[in-house]
């Protein structure tokens, strides 16, 4: 057994049943801190999928989930919250193995997923529609339902978290979910799964189907039965998603990649800013959609800037997940190319080279390590400065004037989130205003926490918004009633 918690890692949750892959095959996940094998997962497909959405399908027509109350739900989901919680060490632990990720961020991640579960749960109950100003004669009013069967595909850089905000805030809705974790990293979700079924959540509620995203994943998208689909992962995945689900016209939820910046100014305070622009970057291996992987610096400033990063990157420690040092693995041997890529591109440039964080001298040479690596006077066209990387790169890219920095920001494909630091109450609100992404923070960068605030994307990080009150209405359709009554 790979956990305390009682899963097999080769079965999938359909209805009530942990089950075998209908085709009976299997894949291999790896330990990206020793590149072994870690567990086998059920190579689920098009069968799979299809029994998962009538599993749902009948949990709400016929099930105890489609029956109960939006306070009977906030109270599952809070039971399923609290049940996280006790198990956020062995959760952690498996994340660790899974992911790559150093063991106090994984437990970060257990208690985001409560913490997601607890806000859903006591927000159910508080969703409500309206009533209207109409005709003479008539009542009109507004209420919110559900879509109905919900389809979730996530990636594997923060599997608990995003499971939290997307499958959270549909079930507090009273949707019944198909979850399909990614090929990487799925350990956690199926203890998950497993959790939320001893804690009380009702069968067909949520249903989890493992395998290839070219599989069990299109074949999820493309499937007539299901209402709506919330996808998070690259652009060009996104896309397939989309096209697979307009042939049913299905409303679509796309949270894709980013090329984040942090903004500098002269006049900001560099003591609390300096932490938030490294671990924004390097963070889960710097694998994290918001990560911070632009840092746009006044003259007056940078050199000061790029010294003390400097510093920070040098005192990295980069290890194997479960020494829980401050950098892990990438994900997978293919990761590690892309990453080792770019920075090859940065030696072959010529960009100067600010820092590189060591390996500890007794990380396992099968792991997928990546230096964490800062690269300087990075032209602001350049495909470092373009493309998102998802490795532990940061560039630093420097500016004159306000508006160069503000065109510099919004000058990718992308526009998730951007911080920016600045003394200047009238420039942090000109910022704010001006720059293309779902969220700005200013002298702070709140990256993977903030469960009340809506997230997501413009431009090609997606559209939709998961995470905060906002979510509740992304999983659920407004009906108007009009009722004439003389
Ligand atoms: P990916 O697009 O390769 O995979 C994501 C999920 O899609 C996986 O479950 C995968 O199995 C599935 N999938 C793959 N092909 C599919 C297909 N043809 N049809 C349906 N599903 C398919 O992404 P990834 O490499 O796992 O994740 C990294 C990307 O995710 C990065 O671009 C990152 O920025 C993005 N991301 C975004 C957010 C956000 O909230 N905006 C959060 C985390 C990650």
């Amino acid at each position: 057994m790979i956990s305390n918690i009682p899963f097999d890692p080769r079965l999938m949750l359909i209805g009530d049943a942990w089950r075998d892959a209908a085709g009976g095959d299997t894949l291999p996940l790896s330990n990206p801190s020793d590149g072994s094998v870690l567990a086998n997962i059920a190579r689920g497909g098009a069968e799979d999928v299809d029994a998962a959405v009538a599993a749902a399908r009948h949990a709400l027509d016929h099930g105890a989930w489609g029956r109960m109350t939006a306070t009977e739900r906030g109270r599952v989901l809070s039971a399923v919250g609290r049940a996280v919680i006790e198990h956020a060490d062995e959760l952690a632990r498996l994340e660790a193995l899974d992911v790559g990720k150093p063991l106090r961020q994984g437990r970060g991640d257990a208690l985001a997923l409560a913490r997601y579960l607890e806000f859903y749960g006591g927000a159910a109950d508080k969703v409500h529609g309206d009533t209207l100003p109409y005709q003479a004669g008539f009542t009109a009013l507004t209420w919110r339902e559900p879509h109905g069967v919900t389809a979730h595909i996530v990636p594997w850089n923060y599997p608990m978290q995003i499971v939290g905000r997307s499958v959270g805030a549909a079930l507090a809705m009273g949707n019944a979910c198909v979850l399909k974790p990614a090929e990487e990293a799925c350990l956690t979700v199926l203890a998950f799964a497993r959790i939320a079924q001893q804690a009380g959540l009702p069968p067909g509620a949520l249903n989890v189907v493992t395998g290839l995203g070219e599989e069990a994943g299109a074949a999820l998208s493309a499937h007539g039965g299901i209402d709506h689909i919330s996808f998070t992962g690259s652009v060009a995945t996104g896309s397939l998603v989309q096209a697979a689900a307009a042939k049913h016209t299905i409303p679509v939820t796309l949270e894709l990649g980013g090329k984040s910046p942090q903004i500098v100014f002269d006049d900001a305070d560099l003591d609390a800013a300096l932490p938030y622009l490294v671990n924004a970057g390097i963070q889960n291996a710097g694998q994290t959609c918001s990560a911070a992987s632009r840092i746009v610096v006044q003259r007056g400033v940078y050199d000061e800037v790029m010294r003390r990063m400097a510093e920070r990157y040098r005192a990295l420690r980069v290890g194997p997940a479960l020494s829980d040092l401050d950098v892990g693995p990438v994900i997978s041997r293919r990761q590690h190319g892309i990453v080792s890529h770019y920075l090859a591109v940065a030696r072959d440039s010529g960009l100067p080279i600010a820092a590189q964080a060591e390996l500890v001298p007794d990380a396992p040479a099968g792991g997928y390590y990546v230096r964490p690596t800062l690269v300087a006077d990075v032209p602001e066209s350049h495909g470092l400065a373009q493309e998102e990387i998802f490795g532990p790169v940061q560039v630093l890219i420097p500016f004159d004037a306000e508006a160069d920095a503000v065109r510099i920001a919004n000058g990718t494909d992308y526009g998730l989130v951007a911080a920016v630091w600045t003394r200047d109450g009238g420039r942090q609100l000109r910022m704010a205003r001006a720059l293309k992404c779902g969220q700005v923070f200013i002298n702070n960068y709140g990256a993977g926490g903030g469960v009340e605030l809506p997230f997501g994307g413009v431009k090609r990080s997606g559209h939709g918004r998961e995470k905060g009150f906002e979510a509740l209405y992304g999983f659920s359709s407004l009906k108007t009633v009009a009722i004439h009554h003389g």
